[in-house]
C-alpha cells in the first residue's frame, strides 16, 4: 500500500466526498480521493489501477452499490471494498459482507470511518501476503530451489502436456536426458557449495541454448531434461548445442577453472514411448549405454536393452582395455593357392582380459560396434598392424596386411584421414593394406559406403569385401564398387566337400570375382580336401587352421620361416 491512500469514492455527492477526507485526515489518515457517479466513471478509475481502497455508497441514482461490488471482486479482488453510506439496513449490511465487502459504516456515524479503513487495509495486506506465500509454495512444488528450473512434477505434468499435443497433431517430439561427468568428484573435492555453484552456473548455460517453448528441469542431483516437439534431427541438434555451451569453455571461479563434460540420452516420441516415464526410463537407458562406452551421446535403441549390467561392465572395461594396452593383433596367414607361399596376413584383434582370459572378437566386437567404442579399437587395430607390417617388411618379408573394418568406422567422416594418417606415419606402401569390410555393411548404407570406398581406394589402398555369399549384396552393385578382392565366407568353405550347394556359390562367387578382375580368397579351410577343392575352383588365395591359425606377431615371425605350411604343395 502507498501513502497517502489512493481513495476510489463512488458517490453522487461531492460534500460526502469532502467529509470521507476530512474525517480521515483528522484521524491522523492522508488520503487522495477520485469520485466516480456511475458505472464507466468507476471502471475508469479501477482500470487506471492505483487503487488502494474502494469507499462506496449503496443507492446512488446512476448506478448501485451492489453491482459495483460484484464487479470489483470478480476485476480487483484484492482491493478492499468498504461502504459508506446512509441507507444500509443491518441485513443488508451483513448481505454486503457475505458478498466480499470488507466493511460498512454508516454517513451517520463517520468517526468509526478512519477504524474501518485501517481496518481494510491490514487486511489487504494480510491477504496479500497470504497469496504470495501460496504463490511461493505453488512455485516450489514445481521448480527445483536451487537453480529455478523445473522439478519432477513439473516434468512429469509439462511433459504429459506436450506429449498430448504431439498425439493430437500427429507431431513428433523428444525428450534430451542430460548427466554431469565427475560431478561427485567436484563436490567431493570441493565441497557442496561448489557442487550448487556449479550447478546454478550449468542451469544459466542451459537456459542459454535452450530456446523458448522448450522444457527444462533438475530431476536429479546432476541430471537435467529437456523436452521439445519436433522430429529427431531437431531433437539431436539441442542435445548438441546443449553439449556445446556446455563444453565449449571452462567454468571460472576465482583462480579455479573447471572444464565442465556432460553424457546425453535421448528417447523419441512416438517411437520410443508415448508417455514421460516411458521416455525418461527410455533416456536413461541410452544415458548409461553412452557413459558405458564413454560417447558423449546417444539415442534410444532397443538393442540398448539387450545390454545386461554384465554387457555393460565389459564395455567399461573395453574401453580401459584399449589404453592399457590389454588389446592385442592375433594374425592369420594368407596362402597362395598357386604357389602355396604366404602372400600376406590379416590382423584379427584379442581381448588378454585380466579375469576372463583371452575373449575372442566374437565376444567384445559386436558390443563395441553398437557404440562408439569400435573407433578407437580400429584405430589401435590399424596402428598396431602397421606396426607389425613396417617390422616384416624391414626383414624382407614381402607381405600384406588385411584390416577388418567396422560400418560405423567406414561411415565416419574422418575415417579417410586417419587412414592416411596412421600410414603415412608407419612408412608401409598403401599398396600393402587391404581393407575389409563386410558385404552387409555396404548394404546398410550403398550410396556412402561408395562415396567412403572411392575415397579409399584413391589412397591406392585395395579393398576387400568380406563374408562375401552372406549378405545378399546386388551383383549388379558390386561391379560399381572399386573393390579390389572377395573374400568367400568360411560357411561356404567349411562345407565344400560335403555340400553341393556350397560348393556351387563358392565356384560361382569365384567366377564372378575372376569376371569383375578381382582376387579370390576363400577363408575357413581345415583339410587337403578343401585346399585341392579350391585349386580347382580357380580360387587364388585361402586362409585356415589347415595352415595356420592366427597367432601373435612374435609367433608368425618364427613360423613364417618354416615351410611348407601345412598345406598341399
Ligand atoms: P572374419 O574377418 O571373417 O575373420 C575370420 C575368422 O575366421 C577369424 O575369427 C578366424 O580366426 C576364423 N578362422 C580362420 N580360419 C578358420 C578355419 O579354418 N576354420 C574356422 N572355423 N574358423 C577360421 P576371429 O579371429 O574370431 O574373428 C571373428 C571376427 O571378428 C572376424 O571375422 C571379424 O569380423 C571380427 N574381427 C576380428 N578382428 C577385428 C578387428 O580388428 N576389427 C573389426 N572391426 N573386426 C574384427
Ligand atoms: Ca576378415
Ligand atoms: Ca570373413
Amino acid at each position: 500500500m502507498s501513502y497517502p491512500i489512493r481513495i476510489l469514492h463512488l458517490d453522487d455527492d461531492v460534500n460526502d466526498s469532502e467529509l470521507v477526507k476530512a474525517e480521515l485526515e483528522a484521524d491522523g489518515l492522508a488520503c487522495t480521493l477520485r469520485r466516480a457517479e456511475t458505472k464507466e466513471e468507476f471502471l475508469a478509475v479501477l482500470q487506471q489501477g492505483n487503487v488502494d481502497l474502494i469507499l462506496s455508497d449503496f443507492t446512488l441514482p446512476l448506478f448501485n452499490g451492489g453491482e459495483a461490488l460484484s464487479l470489483a471482486r470478480e476485476t480487483y479482488p484484492e482491493v478492499p471494498f468498504v461502504f459508506f453510506t446512509g441507507t444500509l439496513t443491518e441485513e443488508t449490511g451483513v448481505e454486503a459482507l457475505k458478498t466480499g465487502a470488507t466493511d460498512y459504516v454508516l454517513k451517520n456515524r463517520p468517526a468509526r470511518l478512519g477504524q474501518a479503513v485501517r481496518r481494510a487495509l491490514r487486511e489487504a495486506d494480510a491477504q496479500r501476503e497470504r497469496k504470495k506465500t501460496d504463490e511461493r509454495i505453488q512455485y516450489l512444488a514445481y521448480h527445483d530451489a536451487l537453480t529455478g528450473l523445473g522439478n519432477q512434477v513439473f516434468f512429469r505434468e509439462h511433459c504429459s502436456q506436450m506429449l498430448a499435443t504431439a498425439e493430437r497433431d500427429s507431431s513428433p517430439a523428444g525428450l534430451i536426458l542430460l548427466n554431469l561427468n565427475r560431478f561427485k568428484d567436484v563436490t567431493t573435492a570441493l565441497g557442496r557449495q561448489y557442487g550448487d555453484w556449479l550447478l546454478q552456473q550449468v542451469t544459466a548455460r542451459l537456459r542459454q541454448a535452450a530456446p523458448a517453448g522448450v522444457g527444462l528441469a533438475r530431476i536429479g542431483g546432476d541430471e537435467f531434461i529437456t523436452f521439445l516437439s519436433g522430429d529427431k534431427a531437431t531433437v539431436v541438434s539441442l542435445a548438441q548445442s546443449l553439449c556445446h555451451v556446455l563444453e565449449d569453455h571452462p567454468l571460472r571461479l576465482g583462480d579455479l577453472s573447471l572444464d565442465v563434460r556432460c553424457t546425453i540420452g535421448l528417447a523419441l516420441f512416438p517411437e520410443h514411448g508415448a508417455d514421460p516415464e516411458t521416455l525418461l526410463q527410455r533416456a536413461e537407458v541410452a544415458l548409461t549405454h553412452a557413459k558405458a562406452t564413454h560417447v558423449s551421446s546417444l539415442c534410444y535403441d532397443r538393442t540398448q536393452e539387450r545390454f545386461t549390467p554384465d554387457h555393460l561392465r565389459l564395455l567399461g572395461e573395453l574401453t580401459q582395455a584399449v589404453t592399457l594396452g590389454h588389446l592385442v593383433l592375433y594374425h592369420q596367414p594368407k596362402i597362395s593357392l598357386k604357389t602355396a607361399r604366404v602372400v600376406g596376413v590379416e590382423a584379427l584383434v584379442r581381448w588378454r582380459h585380466p579375469g576372463r582370459g583371452l575373449l575372442s572378437p566374437e565376444q567384445f566386437i559386436p558390443l563395441a560396434e553398437k557404440t562408439g567404442l569400435v573407433k578407437p579399437l580400429t584405430q589401435w587395430a590399424i596402428a598396431e598392424g602397421l606396426r607389425a607390417l613396417r617390422a616384416w617388411l624391414d626383414q624382407g618379408l614381402p607381405l600384406t596386411l588385411s584390416l577388418n573394418i567396422s560400418t560405423a568406422c567406414l561411415l565416419e567422416e574422418a575415417f579417410t584421414d586417419h587412414v592416411t594418417a596412421l600410414i603415412e606415419s608407419s612408412g608401409c606402401p598403401p599398396a600393402s593394406i587391404t581393407l575389409e569390410v563386410t558385404e552387409s555393411c555396404l548394404m546398410a548404407d550403398p550410396a556412402r559406403a561408395l562415396a567412403c570406398l572411392s575415397s579409399l581406394h584413391r589412397l591406392k589402398v585395395r579393398l576387400a569385401v568380406d563374408d562375401f555369399g552372406t549378405g545378399y549384396s546386388s551383383l549388379a552393385y558390386l561391379k560399381d564398387l572399386p573393390v579390389d578382392e572377395l573374400k568367400i565366407d568360411k560357411s561356404f568353405t567349411l562345407n565344400l566337400i560335403k555340400n553341393r550347394k556350397d560348393a556351387a556359390v563358392v565356384r560361382a562367387a569365384t567366377d564372378l570375382g575372376h569376371s569383375l578382375g578381382l582376387e579370390v580368397t576363400a577363408e575357413g579351410v581345415e583339410d587337403q580336401q578343401t585346399w585341392h577343392g579350391l585349386i580347382a575352383v580357380g580360387c587364388d588365395t585361402a586362409q585356415g587352421y589347415l595352415m595356420g591359425k592366427p597367432m601373435p606377431a612374435t609367433d608368425f615371425s618364427a613360423w613364417v620361416r618354416t615351410p611348407p605350411y601345412g598345406a598341399g604343395s
